[in-house]
């Protein structure tokens, strides 16, 4: 982070000096509004966003302690001043609540903030060159690991060991695909991990091999598990640092809240350890993963967890996740009609789910009945369709009401299942930035031309009632920027304006309902609607400055918004060009 002054700080120090000899001269009416009426941080002269379903806008947010206590005109706000509140001029700027990232695997993403990084790389060549000079870099690093290639420029969809070979030979390499399912691998890394043309891998997955039988170094789902076990666990603080340097990038971003969706309760002790030592700058609830091995004392200890954070407002573990399918790209999400691009002869032409129905169906009742919310990762429409299937019949079973289940990702839903979310109150939990036109292609042609209609349904869904929350699924996805999110949700097109009316572009929201997924819905998500993801007082005081009015811009120029300032719990944990 830079430390040059900016203009945020030179206006803070100005008004600091105007207004509070101001404020000496009102004190004697702000005494008798609300006792001890005073605040330690006022932004003012903003547009204010409250959030929820508000459409009308405040000037000023005063600040005490953690908490919001009051929203309204300069004028007002001023009679909270004295000489040791700390005033932001924000000159017109767009004021909302913080944002509320609901779908993130961010130790992941932390840990892989020093590995290569294929991001945002379009071509194959560019992406070797990415590799390549990493490997030059890094001499030292005796492993070579990184993520996010895209599909779309390999023959074929799947990228293959010569490639990679090409350029490092001496060492192993292990890349993930941006969204996690796949993975490629060098032939030093097959070598060490054993993967031959005889290798038999009969889990949830595949170990790709080309017409003659030989392994091409491309691996699905839970095949890469051959080649990533062989990557030693990274120690204990090495993964305390990594979330320190994720935690200031979220802050970056204007992102105060997260719902991690998975994880085990070793990783929860991590963030255990940060709010001891008062280091959390986001808000952190935990779904902790679950699968058809997960045994009863697991589920004991996440309970145990859960009780312990229930009324944390910092860190919370009221979830379990779990993964019914897998994604479009490789044809391992489980889908209602056979994959377009796949022959009926194909040995799994509708995808397949992660776990058989029956036995998740059975999980989802007990887990239900000991009352964590569920997440259920369902990409798929048939998984989705066993999602509800599973849910309804636990909430027949055990009664519960407001379970507030949600299930994960729905890239493709049949229009029957729709109004079942809002009947069951189920969360349709979704990331605007998978559906960005940039990385489209492979997953459109799996897709076909018939399903495009209901392609990441925002709208449909939000039309038929449901609870809809945004995330971003970092780091199976290029970006945890909510900016480059709300971009896609509004617009949904490429960055360069690509395609010009958008892509299924009925299925675009308005800036005021993305801006509430990403913020109001969050909460509700986690609990905690009563207590945050609304600029109103008595609120926790996560608050995100913008530089551009959202609400006012051309949708085309949300992607050039930057965060100007991030509070979090009534502390300024970030400001453009330095504190
Ligand atoms: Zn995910």
């Amino acid at each position: 982070m830079k430390t040059t002054p900016t203009s945020i700080l030179a206006v803070t120090l100005f008004c600091l000096s105007t207004i509070s000899s101001g404020s000496r001269a009102t004190a004697q009416r702000s005494a008798d509004s609300s006792a001890g009426a005073r605040a330690d941080l006022v932004l003012t002269n903003g547009r204010v966003w409250p959030g929820g379903d508000s459409t009308s806008f405040a000037e000023s947010v005063a600040i005490r302690g953690n908490q919001i206590v009051r929203v309204g005109p300069a004028a007002e706000i001023k009679q909270l001043i004295d000489e040791r509140t700390r005033v932001v001029d924000l000159g017109g700027k767009l004021v909302t609540p913080g944002f509320n990232d609901a779908h993130i695997h961010f130790l992941s993403g932390a840990l892989g903030l020093d590995e290569i990084d294929l991001t945002g790389a379009v071509t194959v060549a560019e992406m070797v060159e990415r590799i390549a000079a990493y490997a030059r870099d890094n001499p030292g690093k005796q492993r070579v690991t990184g993520r996010g290639w895209i599909y779309t420029p390999f023959p074929g969809g799947l990228p293959t060991k010569t490639y990679l070979d090409a350029v490092i030979k001496d060492r192993p390499v292990f890349l993930r695909a941006y969204d996690g399912h796949s993975g490629w691998a060098n032939t030093k890394a097959l070598q060490l991990a054993e993967i031959t043309r005889d290798t038999k891998f009969d889990g949830y997955g595949e170990v790709v091999r080309n017409a003659s039988g030989e392994p091409t170094g491309a691996l699905k789902e839970g095949a890469q598990r051959l080649v990533s076990r062989l990557i030693p666990e990274p120690a204990r603080d090495r993964k305390l640092a990594a979330l320190r340097q994720g935690m200031e990038l979220a802050a970056s971003l204007g992102v105060t809240s997260i719902q991690n969706a998975g994880g085990s309760p070793e990783e929860f002790s991590l963030y255990e350890e940060l709010l001891k030592r008062g280091e959390l700058t986001m808000r952190v609830s935990m779904a902790f993963s679950v699968d058809a091995r997960t045994t009863r004392q697991e589920i004991d200890r996440f309970l145990a967890l859960k009780n312990q954070y229930d009324l944390n407002p910092i860190l919370r573990a009221n979830s379990v996740k779990f993964m019914l399918d897998g994604v479009i790209e490789s044809h391992t999400a489980a889908v209602l009609e056979r994959y377009s691009d796949l022959a009926p002869e194909h040995a799994a032409p509708f995808g397949e789910l992660a776990i058989p129905a029956d036995v998740y169906r059975d999980l989802v009742a007990r887990l239900d009945k000991a009352g964590f919310q569920i997440c259920t990762h369902a990409i798929g429409d048939r998984a989705a369709r066993e999602a509800l299937k599973a849910y309804e019949d636990a909430l027949d079973a055990n009664k519960r009401s407001n379970a507030r289940h949600r299930i994960e990702h729905i890239e493709i839903i049949s229009p029957e299942d729709i109004p079942r979310f809002a009947r069951l109150g189920v969360m349709a939990s979704m990331e605007p930035i998978h559906a960005d036109p940039s990385t489209i292609d492979v997953w459109s042609r799996a897709v076909g031309v018939e399903r495009l209609k209901y392609a990441f349904a925002w709208r449909s869904l939000l039309m038929g009632g449901a609870r809809l929350v945004f995330g971003s699924d970092w780091p199976a996805a290029i970006s945890l920027d909510p900016i480059r999110g709300l971009h896609v949700a509004v617009n949904r097109r490429r960055v360069d304006g690509q395609p010009r009316r958008g892509w299924v572009a009925e299925q675009r929201v308005s800036i005021g309902d993305a801006l509430r997924a990403y913020t109001q819905a969050g909460a509700y998500s986690s609990f905690e609607e009563a207590i945050k993801g609304r600029i109103a007082p008595g609120m926790l005081a996560d608050i995100v400055v913008l530089s551009q009015d959202l609400f006012k811009l051309n949708p085309m120029r949300i992607q050039e918004t930057s965060v100007a300032m991030t509070v979090f719990d009534g502390k300024v944990v970030y400001q453009e060009g330095g504190k």
